[in-house]
């Protein structure tokens, strides 16, 4: 990873560079800050530029064997130390490198993930990640050989504060007498949780919040011809980039979420039978979590056309698109049928929760919805 790909933060960059170029890389450094703010990438980047073999003013070269090694973070003088959940694997306790793929990969799609969404990757939603002892000393016999090929030996570590106490006495007696041409980058979110012996041997750099415009281009690289959810999120996003895709990546599966409602109601009214078998093929793919989002959308859809209907727009949370169709579709939800509709999206939710047959489950709710959007509004 290059400091190209590192959002803004020109300062920092600038202050690490020159700690290389004026030959001055402190052996223990922490990079601290809130959540989102790039401090992982930076230390890759910043770890990338030392070990560079022709290193520019601004950034790595990009192309050299090290730098093409550290672009898949897979160089023989990197090492990465992060919170993993313990399983059982081979009869030792788990340590950073048994997820050491998945850890590239996650970070090849989003350098600025976050602790939360790392543990989705582990498959450990529920539970927490920590540091162990078992890690320190992994790390202590790594860093005892010589380096293979680069100037200096890395360790990262992400979220720091995550170390129990063995594995943060352990990391002092490393801090205290470093081995040779060795550099701990360490990365925090909450400083107060590590200790203060390991926090007065390092050099702390404050990674400040991300600033708008930095945000904003990144978002459109990201997410092309997508300004106006941008400038949405970036003022919800504070400064906490990781945040900010967290915020348009939901905004756009609820786009489509609406463009999906919209199509399956539009059928239903119309009886498209031929159409609404081929709809279901095509969202039965969609797999068991993201169709009980869609359904809870369609419920959430089905509740707020009611409300409209009952003439109480104060109680409504509508998009301007979903008002545009709302005004339109809400005379179809009366208190003729909404129980009903309501019942059958929540049985749908629970069919797809216990493993049911999707397309099935799918094509038994549009049949249902067909008859019921025809019920007609029950007069006073
Ligand atoms: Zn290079």
């Amino acid at each position: 990873m290059q400091f190209s790909e590192v959002h803004g933060q020109e300062q920092v960059k600038q202050r690490l560079i020159r700690s290389v170029r004026d030959n001055r890389v402190s052996h223990a450094q922490l990079f601290f800050g809130p959540e989102g703010t790039g401090k992982l990438p930076l230390a890759i980047a910043y770890a990338q530029y030392m070990c560079c073999e022709d290193p520019g003013a601004d950034d790595s070269c990009g192309r050299c064997p090290s730098c093409i090694k550290y672009n898949k973070l897979a160089h023989p003088d990197l090492h990465f130390v992060f919170p993993v959940v313990n399983i059982k694997q081979g009869g030792s306790n788990t340590v950073s490198d048994h997820f050491i793929s998945s850890w590239r990969e996650a970070l090849a799609d989003n350098p600025y993930i976050t602790e939360n969404q790392w543990y989705m990757v582990m498959g450990a939603e529920n539970k927490q990640g920590f540091i162990s002892r078992n890690e320190s000393s992994e790390v202590l016999r790594k860093l005892s050989f010589k380096s293979y090929e680069a100037p200096y030996k890395v360790l990262i570590m992400w979220l720091a504060e995550k170390m129990n106490a063995q594995a943060a006495n352990a990391l002092l007696k490393l801090l205290e007498e470093p081995p040779d041409k060795t550099v701990f980058l360490l990365v925090s979110e909450h400083t107060d949780l590590i200790l203060p012996t390991i926090l007065s041997r390092t050099q702390m750099i404050l990674i400040p919040p991300l600033d708008e415009p930095s945000i904003r281009r990144g978002l459109l690289k990201r997410f092309p011809g997508q300004e106006e959810m941008a400038e949405d999120v970036i003022r919800r996003s504070n400064g906490n980039y990781s945040l900010a895709i967290q915020l348009m990546e939901s905004g756009e599966m609820e786009q489509e979420h609406f463009e999906e409602f919209v199509l399956l109601m539009r059928m239903c009214y119309g009886r498209e039978i031929v159409e609404i078998r081929q709809w279901t093929e095509r969202i039965a793919g969609w797999g068991r979590e993201r169709l009980k989002m869609f359904l809870a959308y369609g419920l959430r859809m089905i509740r707020e056309n009611f409300m409209l209907n009952l003439q109480q727009k104060e109680l409504t949370y509508l998009s301007a698109r979903e008002e545009e169709f709302s005004v339109r579709f809400s005379p179809f939800i009366h208190r003729g049928n909404v129980f009903k509709m309501v019942e059958e999206f929540d049985r749908a939710i629970e069919h797809i929760e216990a493993n049911g047959y999707a397309k099935l489950i799918l094509l038994d709710l549009a049949i249902r919805n067909i008859l019921l959007l025809k019920q007609p509004a029950p007069v006073d």
